[in-house]
């Protein structure tokens, strides 16, 4: 333990950096991500300079692996990291740059310790979670912060869980270690109304603050999610029996639009209570971009309907980024987007005039397996057919591609390897190269690649570059074999690797709108920096019924 201390001593005194700790309590999902991320856009609009991190505790390595409808998106960093999807919060709220340190998970701290004890790093000491496994957090989260003025770290799961216990443990020695006045706890708490009371109840967090506080952690802040309004009163009992200060018990009611937090929580003191716990002098936020954007989404001049094609549509959280991508580009086309979820099994010939030719716009978004596959591949062809607005993304494009195949140039049997690996017309393939991929992930292609853009075409017209970099998350790929087919019959690459093996974007120049890419661009949208293929597709969509 001594030890451990003076190590998180020196780092500190090299750089000192201001920490906020985010918890949860009461329930799961209460949005400890979105305010992390709102608190990150705050003391951006100050002028700081921010990092932002997850912790998760579950012993899955990274999120990979596990199922979208279990665990949402898998976000995916510049550097290949498969994350947690509060990244994606964290990349929409704030400019924080998000790399591979930026989360992990105890599988990832017990793989660290144990490759550490088999190597004889501790020297023949018994390996224990105090204070080997916290140790190994602290250093994570220390790595996770270079370079900032403050960083923001949210632990996931709900206060009581027993995986969360090592990092709990790890965030209240790291305020001992380096001091209160560098460390902020934030609580994120549930504030239920019951019904046949007619009353908010304050008791789940007085136990959650209870229980956090018996593992040596007491809250500075508590940002309390409810369906109504906190009376005074009841934001003096919450002070009162949680010992926080009245003013740091911040009231967030569930709002329209997520992109609300940043000046809700201003309007009660956060930033400045924030800074003030930290020492740090900083002026007034500059808020205006957050409140433009707020008037736009509130007065939308159309209503725009899109329809997502996918296999998830339960599970909102599986196309986080996907509908965030959207609702972004609305709000620059001043255009509010509804999102029509189609899942894809429920589409075949015969009824796909009927679910699809009410809307403005189709996005095929990625997706793995052939579950589905077949609605997809008719939606795509009824858009090509009709001059629909699409998008196709990730499978999205590689499903263009088998329609075009079929449809146009009549490869009955065009199919991907990954859904038939012994087909006669593998337009889309496994690489020989891409076996060799040692990168995480086996032989996925993962993170950021650059593409060279085909001047003139659409996509040229959405970058205004030549040049762009975008993340990947695929295994497979458009086979070149079938290139010179595509384009003699009007289905061109406008965006390739730059040495030309990969084809990375395709398009129909004679359709309205029809576009598909091979990397996820909804990965790398901001509500006030739409990604430019998003905002090209959502005003082709505004503009559908003026054909
Ligand atoms: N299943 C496809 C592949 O692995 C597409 C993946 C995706 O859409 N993310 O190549």
């Amino acid at each position: 333990m001594q030890q451990s201390s003076r190590s998180t001593n020196r780092r500190f005194k090299q750089h000192p950096i201001k920490y906020i700790f985010v918890t949860g309590g009461v329930v799961s999902s209460i949005g400890k991500g979105l305010t992390a991320a709102a608190i990150g856009a705050l003391l951006e609009a100050r002028g700081l300079r921010v990092a932002m991190t997850k912790m998760d505790p579950y012993i899955n390595v990274d999120p990979g692996t596990m199922s979208p409808i279990q665990h949402g998106e898998v976000f995916v960093t510049d550097d290949g990291a498969e994350t947690d999807l509060d990244l994606g919060h964290y990349q929409r709220f704030t400019h924080a740059n998000l790399r591979r340190k930026n989360s992990f998970t105890t599988g990832q701290i017990y793989d660290a310790v144990i490759s550490r004890e088999r190597k004889g790093d501790y020297l023949g000491g018994t390996v224990q979670v105090i204070p080997h496994v916290t140790e190994q957090i602290k250093e994570n989260m220390f790595a996770a912060s270079e370079g900032v003025d403050v960083s923001i770290i949210e632990v996931g799961g709900t206060i009581g869980d027993i995986e969360s216990l090592p990092f709990l443990e790890a965030i209240r020695q790291y305020r001992d270690e380096i001091g209160r006045e560098n460390t902020v706890f934030v609580h994120v708490t549930l504030v239920p109304y019951i019904k046949a009371a007619g009353e908010l109840k304050t008791k789940p967090t007085q136990h959650s603050v209870k229980e956090l506080s018996s593992i040596g952690i007491q809250p500075d802040i508590l940002v309390c999610r409810t369906e109504y309004p906190m009376s005074e009163e009841l934001r003096g009992k919450i002070a009162r029996f949680c010992s926080v200060e009245r003013d740091c018990v911040f009231e967030a009611m569930d709002v329209d639009t997520i992109y609300r937090m940043p000046v809700v929580l201003h309007s009660q003191g956060m930033d400045a209570r924030v800074c003030e716990f930290l020492g740090i002098w900083s002026g007034q936020p500059q808020l205006q971009p957050w409140v433009r954007i707020l008037e736009r989404i509130e007065k939308p001049k159309l209503r725009i309907k899109i329809g997502v094609v996918g296999k998830y549509m339960g599970v909102r959280d599986s196309y986080k980024s996907l509908y965030e991508a959207l609702t972004h580009a609305g709000i620059e086309h001043e255009s509010a987007v509804e999102i029509v979820g189609i899942d894809s099994e429920q589409l075949e010939s015969g009824n796909s005039a009927q679910m699809l030719s009410g809307l403005d716009g189709v996005v095929v978004p990625g997706g793995f397996g052939d579950r589905g596959v077949d609605g997809k591949i008719e939606a795509i062809r009824y858009c090509r057919e009709n001059n629909l607005p699409f998008f196709g993304i990730c499978l999205g494009m590689q499903l263009a591609t088998i329609e075009f195949a079929r449809n146009v140039l009549k490869l009955n049997k065009a199919t991907s390897e990954e859904f038939d690996p012994s087909a006669s017309h593998k337009i889309i393939h496994l690489m020989e190269s891409q076996t060799n991929i040692e990168r995480k992930g086996g032989s996925m292609r993962l993170g950021a690649y650059e593409c060279i853009v085909k001047p003139h075409s659409q996509g040229a017209k959405a970058y205004q570059a030549q040049k762009i970099s975008e993340r990947h998350r695929h295994r497979f790929e458009f086979n070149p074999k079938y290139r010179a087919d595509f384009e003699n019959a009007g289905f061109v690459v406008s965006g390739e690797s730059p040495d030309g093996t990969l084809v990375e974007m395709m398009e129909v120049p004679s359709h309205p709108w029809f576009l598909a890419c091979q990397f996820h661009p909804e990965l790398k949208s901001r509500p006030m920096q739409p990604h430019p293929l998003f905002s090209a597709f959502v005003k082709a969509a505004t503009e559908k019924n003026i054909r």
